[in-house]
C-alpha cells in the first residue's frame, strides 16, 4: 500500500499511482455481473473506416477480444439515429486505459446517453470507427502520453494543431489530471479542455454542444467552428485555449498578461467541483486490466492535510468522504457481486471518518475471500490492529509518506507528523505481522538544508533499531513544483541530485534499500507542470527525439531565442507578488491570495 497519492489524481491511473495489491486468493472473476454482449446495445456502425482514418483491421479484432472479457457495471442505451458521434480515446494501450477509473467513468457517461454514440479508441485497439466524428476526446493522465495523442490525431487525419482544424473537423477535447493541473503546454493541441470533476461538467458540456450544433448548424448542418467554441466557452469549467491571448515580455521572457481574445469570452475559467455524496466507482471489470479483475471505489476525494507541495490535495479541495451507509457499502457490494478483488481509492483513504467501520465490514468472515488494495495509508493511522488485519489478508508490506526525517522540513511542508509517530508506525507494522515498510521521502524541498538530509538518514537508522524484523525501504523523489499549490513559485533545487546520492550512499552502508526517482525525470515533470503554451511547439520537436531530459534540452537549443531557456520553467523561483503564472486565468479551489498566505506560513519555518 502506498502512503498517499501525492500529485496523483483521485481517479486510479495505473502507470503513475501505486496501488499495491494485498490478499492471497486468486480472483474468481465470476458472479452476477453481465458479460458484455458483442456488438453491445448501441446502433451498429460501419466496419470499414472512412478515407483518412486508420484501417487497423487486426486492431479491431483485438478490441473485440477485449470486449468479450468486459463485465459492465452499467446499462448502455441504444444511440438515436442522429446521435452525436463521439470517439473517446485513451492515449495508451487498452490494458492501461481500461484500468483508469477516470476513463471508465467518461466512457460509461457517453454510453448511457441516447443522444451520443460512443466509439472507444486505444493505441492498440479500437471499435469500428464511425463515418464521421463530431467529437474526439482524450483522457490524459500521464504527461508523456501527449506523443500518443498527437499520433492518434494524425492517424485519424486531423491536424495536430487546433488552429489548423476546419469547420468539418471533429472537435478535440481533453480532460484528466494532466490537463486539470496545467493545460498550457498542450494548449495548441486541444480545442476544448474540461477543468475539474466530470460528474456535472460532462453533462453540461455535451448538452451545450448538441444544442449549439443544432442552433448554429444552419442549412448545411455544419456550424462555424469559432461560433461553436464561443458557445462552449460559456459553460463553467470549459476552457477553450484559442479564445485567450497570452502576452509575453519578449519571445524569451515571462508571461505578462492573459486576456480573452474577444468579447463574450469569460475572463477566467473556474475548475468545477462535484459535491455529491456518491463518489466514483468502476463501470467495468475485466481480467485484461492492469490489476486483473479489480473493482475500484473512491473512498475519499481530496485530502485535508494540505501538504504545501501536494496537487492531490490542493487541486481537489474540499475533502469529501463517501458515506458508508447508502453509498460506499452498496457500491462495494455491487463490486463483490462480480469479483473478489477490491481497490479502495483516494488521496488519503485512512482519513475517512468511518474508516474503522469500513475495515470491520471488509474483515468480516463472510468476506475473508476478498483481496484488498488500499491506495493510501496515513502514517499515524497505522496501528497493530490495522497491520494485523491487513496481514491476515496476505499483505506483506506497507508504504507510508513521511517526506523527510527532519521535523523542520515536515513543518515547512505542513506534514503534521512527529518522529515518534513514524517510529510507532514501524513498530505497529512489525507487531501486526507485516514483513516490510516502505517510506516515501523527498529531497530538494524549499528551505531544506544538508542537516535535514542527515536527519532522514538518522530516522532510517532509528527505525531499523525500533523494528529490526521489518524490511525497510526508502523511496525518494525530488521536489517538483505543481500549479495551484503554495509551492508553485519555487523551482527544482539544484541540490536534489547530490542529496539523492548522499542518501543512497549512507543507506547502502546500513543495508537499507533505497529507491530514488530519477532527478532528470523530476526536471521534465517540473518543465511540464509550470510550462506555458510556447511549449506546445517545443513538444512537437521533442516528440521525434525521445523522452529524456537530453531530448528536451536539444529542442530548447533548437528554439533558442524563440522560447525562454529551460531554467525559466524548471529551476527559477518566481516572485509570487510580481509573476503572472501561465495558468493564472484558470482558477483552482483556492484563490492565489490564500496560496500566498500558505506559502508565507511555510516560509516562517525556513
Ligand atoms: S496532502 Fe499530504 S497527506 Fe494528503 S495526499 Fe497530499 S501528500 Fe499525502
Amino acid at each position: 500500500m502506498r502512503g498517499c497519492a501525492r500529485g496523483a489524481c483521485s481517479a486510479a491511473q495505473p502507470r503513475r499511482s501505486l496501488v499495491v495489491v494485498c490478499g492471497a486468493k486468486r480472483a474468481g472473476g465470476s458472479g452476477g455481473g453481465r458479460q458484455r454482449q458483442r456488438g453491445g446495445g448501441k446502433q451498429s456502425r460501419p466496419d470499414k473506416p472512412p478515407p483518412g482514418q486508420p484501417a487497423a483491421r487486426s486492431k479491431t479484432l483485438a478490441m473485440t477480444e477485449f470486449k468479450a472479457d468486459e463485465i459492465l457495471m452499467f446499462d448502455p442505451v441504444p444511440a438515436a439515429r442522429d446521435a452525436l458521434q463521439v470517439l473517446y480515446a485513451y492515449p495508451s494501450e487498452y490494458t492501461v486505459g481500461i484500468t483508469s477509473l477516470g476513463y471508465q467513468l467518461v466512457w460509461a457517461f457517453f454510453e448511457t446517453r441516447p443522444d451520443v454514440a460512443c466509439t472507444r479508441l486505444f493505441t492498440d485497439a479500437h471499435d469500428p470507427l464511425p463515418r464521421k466524428t463530431d467529437l474526439l476526446g482524450f483522457s490524459f493522465a500521464w504527461e508523456l502520453d501527449y506523443k500518443n495523442i498527437l499520433g492518434m490525431l494524425e492517424q485519424l487525419g486531423l491536424p495536430v494543431l487546433a488552429a489548423e482544424r476546419g469547420d468539418d473537423d471533429a472537435l478535440v477535447f481533453g480532460g484528466g489530471p494532466v490537463l486539470t493541473a496545467n493545460p498550457e503546454p498542450y494548449a495548441d493541441f486541444f480545442d476544448v479542455v474540461l477543468l475539474g470533476d466530470g460528474e456535472e461538467l460532462l453533462a453540461a458540456f455535451t448538452e451545450r454542444l448538441i444544442e449549439a450544433k443544432r442552433q448554429l448548424g444552419g442549412a448545411s448542418g455544419v456550424p462555424d467552428r469559432r461560433q461553436l467554441l464561443l458557445a462552449l466557452a460559456q459553460v463553467p469549467g470549459v476552457y477553450v485555449p484559442q479564445l485567450y491571448n497570452v502576452e509575453y515580455e519578449s519571445p524569451t521572457g515571462p508571461v505578462v498578461a492573459i486576456r480573452p481574445a474577444e468579447g463574450g469570452v469569460p475572463e477566467a475559467v473556474q475548475k468545477q467541483t462535484y459535491r455529491g455524496n456518491t463518489l466514483a466507482s468502476s463501470t467495468v471489470v475485466s481480467r485484461r486490466m492492469a490489476w486483473e479483475n479489480i473493482y475500484m471505489a473512491e473512498v475519499v476525494r481530496s485530502c485535508p492535510e494540505m501538504c504545501r507541495f501536494c496537487l492531490a490535495s490542493y487541486l481537489t479541495l474540499p475533502f469529501r468522504p463517501a458515506p458508508l451507509e447508502g453509498s460506499l457499502i452498496p457500491t462495494l457490494e455491487r463490486g463483490l457481486a462480480v469479483t473478489d478483488r477490491l481497490g479502495l481509492l483516494g488521496a488519503s483513504v485512512t482519513q475517512h471518518p468511518e474508516f474503522e467501520s469500513l475495515l470491520d465490514w471488509l474483515m468480516a468472515p463472510e468476506r475473508s475471500h476478498v483481496r484488498l488494495s488500499i491506495a493510501s495509508v496515513r502514517t499515524n493511522t497505522v496501528t497493530p490492529q490495522l497491520a494485523s488485519a491487513l496481514s491476515s489478508r496476505g499483505t506483506r508490506s506497507l508504504t507510508v509518506a513521511v517526506e523527510s526525517g527532519s521535523e523542520r522540513v515536515r513543518a515547512i511542508v505542513n506534514k503534521k507528523l512527529a518522529t515518534d509517530e513514524i517510529v510507532r508506525c514501524a513498530e505497529a507494522a512489525q507487531e501486526g505481522g507485516l514483513e516490510g515498510l516502505k517510506l516515501y521521502g523527498m529531497v530538494g524541498v524549499p528551505g531544506e538544508e544538508e542537516a535535514d538530509v542527515d536527519a532522514t538518514i538518522a530516522l532510517m537508522q532509528q527505525l531499523k533499531k525500533a523494528a529490526p524484523k521489518l524490511r525497510l525501504t526508502l523511496g525518494c523523489s525530488t521536489f517538483v513544483p505543481k500549479a495551484h499549490t503554495p509551492f508553485q513559485w519555487y523551482g527544482v533545487s539544484g541540490e536534489g541530485e547530490k542529496r539523492l546520492k548522499k542518501l543512497e550512499k549512507a543507506l547502502g552502508k546500513e543495508g537499507i534499500e533505497f529507491r530514488p526517482e530519477s532527478y532528470k525525470w523530476s526536471c521534465v515533470q517540473a518543465l511540464l507542470s509550470r510550462g506555458d503554451r510556447r511549449l506546445s511547439r517545443l513538444l512537437l520537436l521533442v516528440r521525434g527525439y525521445g523522452d529524456s531530459l537530453g531530448s528536451f534540452r536539444r529542442a530548447f537549443k533548437e528554439l533558442q531565442g524563440e522560447v525562454p531557456p529551460i531554467e525559466h520553467y524548471v529551476s527559477t523561483h518566481y516572485d509570487p507578488e510580481a509573476t503572472v503564472l501561465p495558468w493564472s486565468h484558470l482558477h483552482g479551489p483556492l484563490p492565489a491570495a490564500t496560496l500566498v498566505k500558505h506559502l508565507r506560513e511555510a516560509q516562517a519555518h525556513m
